[in-house]
């Protein structure tokens, strides 16, 4: 039986190539998705042409309910769980500074990014099977600490302080928990809002003088998923280029 990950928002962007990648790796992936369900299939598509195995599956992640359904689902179909990575995030774009933020955005922020993230570790933390991994997702923003990002900063350093303890409290389990934290990448939350000459003036805040791409984070997940992150224990790995 092929091990199974779930990549939750697999449906577009950076999950959409963690997906087809660690289908490439051998698993059986779970391509989850919020409403967007022609791309979910789409990349189920494509994994199945390139000969793996893929099933889409809606769930919003912010709701416990939904997420209990995901991984029951999974088991259902796939008959276990070894790999979650726990991609789904949002961040509207134009974000203003705290002082202007308003209840709906920094509450939608904390619901998906935060309380969705605590959602599917607890439900990970009770299914994965032994020799499991969970790999959460931070961003570099933690590190760099922009103006206008507070709210959703707020969402992700509670993702990193949550990545550490959970390692801890797995302890005698034998499943690892890290996070990856991307610098700026060349996806719809990235580039959504955003004039050219600002794209390009991120780009070159890495020494690397260009935007991630999906398949930069998508190498940096295979490696904490795979044989060779076995000992990376209740670390967040930032993917940025040495931006940060
Ligand atoms: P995209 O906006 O390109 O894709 C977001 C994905 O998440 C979609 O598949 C979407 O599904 C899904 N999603 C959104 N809300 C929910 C929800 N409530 N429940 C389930 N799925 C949901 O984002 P990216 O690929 O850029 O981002 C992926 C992760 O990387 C996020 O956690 C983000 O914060 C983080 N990150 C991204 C950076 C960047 O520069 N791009 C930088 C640092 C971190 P649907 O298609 O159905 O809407």
């Amino acid at each position: 039986m092929k091990q199974v990950a779930i990549i939750t928002g697999a449906s577009r962007g950076i999950g959409a190539a963690i997906a087809q990648r660690l289908a490439k790796d051998g698993f059986a992936v779970v391509v989850n998705y919020a409403g967007n369900v022609a791309e979910a299939d789409k990349v189920v598509g494509a994994v199945r042409a390139d000969g793996g195995t893929a099933i889409a599956v809606q769930a919003d992640v912010a709701s416990a309910a939904d997420v209990r359904a995901l991984f029951e689902r999974t088991i259902a179909e796939l008959g276990r769980v070894d790999v979650l990575v726990n991609n789904a995030g949002i961040m509207p774009p134009n974000l203003p500074q705290l002082a202007a933020t308003d209840d709906d955005i920094f509450d939608r922020l904390v619901a998906v990014n935060l309380k969705g993230s605590f959602n599917t570790m607890r439900e990970a933390a009770a299914k994965l099977e032994q020799g499991g991994r969970i790999i959460n997702f931070s961003s570099s923003l933690v590190g760099t600490l922009l103006p206008g990002y507070s709210a959703y900063v707020a969402t992700k350093a509670g993702v990193e302080a949550m990545t550490s303890i959970l390692a801890k409290e797995l302890r005698g389990k034998n499943i690892t928990v890290n996070a990856v934290a991307p610098g700026p990448t060349a996806t719809a939350l990235f580039l959504d809002g955003k004039t050219p000459e600002l794209i390009e003036r991120l780009a070159k805040m890495t020494p690397l003088e260009r935007l991630g791409q999906p398949d930069d984070i998508a190498s940096a997940v295979s490696f904490l998923a795979g044989p060779d992150g076995s000992w990376i224990n209740g670390q967040t790995l930032r993917a940025n280029g040495g931006m940060v």
